[in-house]
C-alpha cells in the first residue's frame, strides 16, 4: 500500500537536523571521531536540586493522573513570579500564562489559532525553522523578513509592503536570536509594538535565550515594552536556562486572548505537561541566580575560545552578547553547504550550514557552544588544520 501524504506534510522542508544526523552517522560508520558543533542542546546535566524535586514528585500518585492542560496553578504562579522578579512584568497567572510541552510545541501550534489558509505569517530569515513549519501546517503563507548583518540581524519593518502587512496575522521575532546571536534593544521592541498595532498583527516573541547572556548584558522581555501585552505574547521555557531540554516544560505569556486561544486549541490536542516535570520546573524558576550565572560564565569561556581562534585564522567576528551560538561567514569560494561538507569531510567536525535556517543564511555557518572546552579546542585545531588561508 502506498499512502499519499497530505499536501501540508509534503510542503514541509525536511527538518535540517535529521539530514545532519545522517551525515554524522555515515562519518562515524567510517570510524571517524566526529565532533558535532551542530545541534544547540546544552551538554551539562540539569542541576541536582531540580532533579531531586522532580524525583520526589514522581513518587506522588496524584501526579500520575492527567495534568490540566493549562498547567498547575502553582506552575503558572511560578512563571508569573519569575516574570515579576526578572523583568518587572506583572502577569495574571490565570489568564495570561499557559503551560506548553516545551516552547517549540506552542510556537508550532500558535498559527492554528490565528491563521486561515491564505493568511500571511511574517517569519525571520534566517530563523528557527519551527516558525515556518507551524505556519505551513496551519495552511498559512510565510513572508520572510531578511535578517542581515547591516541591520544587526533585526528585520526592517519599514521594508514590509503594506499589501503584505495587510494580509499578515502573526509576526515571529526571537531575541536573543538563534542562529545569529543578535540581540534587540527596547527601542526595536517599541517599533514592533507600533507596527503590530497599525496592522493588527499578533507579535510572537521567542525568548528562549533571554537568560544566556554575557559581559553583564541582561536581555529584556518583549513584554517590558509599553503596549506589548495588547499586541503580543512571549514564548519561553526552562530548556536552555536550566539544561532541561529533555524535560519539556515551557509557557506562553502575555496577551490574555492569545494565551487563552492557544490553551483552548491545546485542550483539544494534548493533556498538558507531566506534573512531576512541572514541579521540577517550579523549583528551577525559584532557584538561585548564581546557578544560571555560572552556566553563562561557562558559555562565555567557550565563546571566547571559539571566536578568538576563528579571528586568529582570519575571521573578524564580534563576540555575541547572548546565546550559545557563533554565526560566522564562510570563507570566500564556499557556499554554506560546501563549507559544512568540507569541514565534516576533512576535519570530522559538524557545523550547521546557514541555509538550514533559511535562504538568507547562505554564506554563513553556525557553531554551537554546547560541548566541553577540550572538545571545542580539538574541533578548532582540526578546522585550522583543514583550511588553507581563510579569505572572507
Ligand atoms: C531551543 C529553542 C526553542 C525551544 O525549546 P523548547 O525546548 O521547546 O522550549 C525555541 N526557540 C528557539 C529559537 C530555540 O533555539
Amino acid at each position: 500500500m502506498k499512502f499519499i501524504e497530505a499536501r501540508r506534510i509534503r510542503n514541509l522542508p525536511p527538518y535540517l537536523f535529521a539530514r545532519i544526523e545522517q551525515a554524522i552517522a555515515a562519518k562515524k560508520a567510517e570510524g571517524v571521531d566526529v565532533i558535532s558543533l551542530g545541534i544547540g542542546d546544552p551538554d551539562l546535566p540539569t542541576p541536582d536540586r531540580i532533579i531531586e524535586e522532580g524525583a520526589r514528585e514522581l513518587h506522588n500518585p496524584a501526579n500520575h493522573q492527567y495534568p490540566s492542560t493549562a498547567g498547575l496553578a502553582a506552575y503558572r504562579q511560578a512563571v508569573a513570579d519569575w516574570y515579576g522578579r526578572r523583568f518587572g512584568v506583572s502577569l495574571d497567572p490565570e489568564k495570561e500564562v499557559v503551560s506548553l510541552i516545551g516552547s517549540k510545541e506552542g510556537i508550532a501550534h500558535l498559527p492554528w489559532c490565528y491563521v486561515d489558509p491564505g493568511d500571511v505569517v511574517l517569519v525571520p530569515d534566517p530563523g528557527y525553522p519551527v516558525y515556518g513549519a507551524g505556519t505551513i501546517l496551519a495552511g498559512g503563507e510565510t513572508y520572510y523578513l531578511p535578517l542581515t548583518a547591516e541591520n544587526g540581524f533585526l528585520p526592517d519593518l519599514a521594508e514590509i509592503p503594506d499589501t503584505v502587512a495587510h494580509k499578515a496575522k502573526v509576526i515571529f521575532i526571537n531575541y536573543p536570536n538563534n542562529p545569529t546571536g543578535a540581540t534587540a534593544s527596547k527601542e526595536f521592541f517599541a517599533q514592533v509594538v507600533d507596527f503590530a498595532r497599525r496592522h493588527e498583527i499578533l507579535v510572537c516573541h521567542d525568548a528562549a535565550y533571554s537568560e544566556i547572556a554575557f559581559d553583564g548584558y541582561r536581555p529584556p522581555s518583549f513584554l517590558e515594552t509599553p503596549g506589548a501585552k495588547e499586541v503580543g505574547i512571549e514564548f519561553h521555557s526552562v530548556s536552555k536556562t536550566y539544561n532541561m531540554t529533555g524535560w519539556r516544560a515551557g509557557w506562553a505569556v502575555g496577551n490574555a486572548d492569545a494565551v487563552q486561544a492557544l490553551g483552548r486549541l491545546k485542550s483539544n490536542l494534548d493533556s498538558g505537561v507531566f506534573q512531576a516535570v512541572q514541579y521540577a520546573a517550579i523549583a528551577a524558576l525559584n532557584g538561585p541566580r548564581d546557578e544560571v550565572q555560572a552556566l553563562c560564565e561557562l558559555y562565555r569561556e567557550r565563546r571566547d575560545l571559539v571566536v578568538d581562534t576563528l579571528n586568529g585564522l582570519g575571521w573578524r567576528l564580534e563576540k555575541p552578547r547572548a546565546t550559545f551560538y557563533i554565526w560566522a561567514p564562510v570563507p570566500s569560494g564556499h557556499t554554506a553547504v560546501s563549507f559544512a561538507e568540507r569541514v565534516l569531510e576533512k576535519a570530522g567536525v559538524v557545523v550547521t550550514p546557514g541555509t538550514g535556517y533559511g535562504a538568507r543564511g547562505e554564506g554563513y555557518f553556525r557553531i554551537s557552544l554546547t560541548l566541553p572546552a577540550p572538545r571545542l579546542v580539538e574541533a578548532m585545531q582540526r578546522i585550522r588544520d583543514c583550511l588553507d588561508r581563510v579569505t572572507l
